[in-house]
């Protein structure tokens, strides 16, 4: 049989096939041999030792789409990162960090502003149309507006049938959100809500929900910083996309856009067409990098 590694933990991975059952399974011996451990998001095949108990071994796992280390899932299809537009405030420095960490690791990631409840129409949009303009999806949601168009179908839609990280600040309505994508599942499984609760009160490993079908969700620890690393500050500026249409126009190949003359990046950051929110910290980030170098 085919499924899914949800979790593991202690020696055992927790293997949801397509019936909708998990199957708690050790992997056999030849996949420390052949170097390769299973990993949640692996997708496997698995012997099954009790259909009553449901145990089973992982006899193979199939050929992965990719691995992430952070957070540690294979076969990652995109990223969601949630922020809330107020309360907590959000911290653009620590979205931009997140973009750039998914970016490093060749993932795809939608930003979700939640809680639009709270902020203005036109607050709202200011923020979208900022990293729509660099080329981001973005998804204004709530999950206290229950109404059709209060983002939930929209983000629904976007993660059916794949594998998404979700991540985020803690407080911005993670949990929240994961309950109401959940809605239909939960009624069928009972599984999601249980799931997120017990997330919250207990150290969360990294696992994977299954919200019905071929759907899953990777729920993350809230973060509250993130350090851009292993990188040359030079290549910093190729995790901003909205610069790379004018680079070429810079008088200095390689211009990193901060003191080079004829600089057209810092042009169209003075007539506005480039965000000076995202520039700042741009910067903020080059001498991070930059500091680091120097020990
Ligand atoms: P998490 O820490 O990111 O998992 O956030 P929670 O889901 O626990 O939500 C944190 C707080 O924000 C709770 O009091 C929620 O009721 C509230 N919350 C979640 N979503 C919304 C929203 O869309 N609007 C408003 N106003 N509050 C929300
Ligand atoms: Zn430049």
């Amino acid at each position: 049989m085919e499924g899914k590694i949800l979790k593991g933990i202690g020696g055992f991975y927790y293997v949801h096939v397509t019936e909708g059952d998990v199957y708690e399974c050790k992997a056999r011996g030849g996949f420390r041999n052949k170097n390769i451990k299973p990993a949640v998001g692996d997708d496997v095949e698995i012997d099954i030792i009790d259909n009553k108990r449901l145990l089973g071994n992982i006899v193979n796992i199939l050929p992965r789409t990719n691995k992430l280390v952070r957070p540690a899932v294979a076969n990652v299809d995109q990223a969601v990162i949630i922020f809330a537009l107020a309360n907590p405030e959000p911290n653009y420095n620590l979205l931009d960090r997140f973009l750039i960490m998914m970016d490093r690791q060749d993932v795809e990631t939608l930003i979700c502003l939640n809680k639009s409840d709270l902020v203005s129409e036109e607050t709202a949009k200011d923020i979208k149309s900022i990293y729509e303009d660099c080329g981001y999806r973005v998804v204004i949601c709530s999950t206290r507006q229950k109404t059709p168009d209060d983002g939930i179908e929209e983000l629904r839609g976007l993660i059916h049938g794949k594998t998404t990280v979700f991540a985020g600040p803690s407080g911005v309505g993670k949990s929240s959100l994961l309950n109401s994508l959940g809605d239909n599942a939960i009624a069928r499984t009972g599984e999601l809500s249980e799931k997120v609760m017990r997330g919250k009160h207990t150290t969360r490993h990294s696992e994977l929900i299954s919200v019905g079908g071929s759907t899953y969700i990777m729920d993350t620890p809230g973060f509250t910083s993130l350090y851009v690393e292993d990188m040359e500050p030079e290549q910093l500026k190729d995790y901003f996309p909205e610069f790379a249409p004018y680079q070429s126009d810079c008088r200095f190949n390689g211009c990193v856009h901060i003191n080079e003359p004829d600089c057209r990046v810092k042009d169209k950051l003075n007539e506005g067409k480039i965000s000076r929110l995202r520039y700042n910290n741009y910067i903020q980030m080059y001498e991070e990098l930059k500091n680091k170098r120097r020990w």
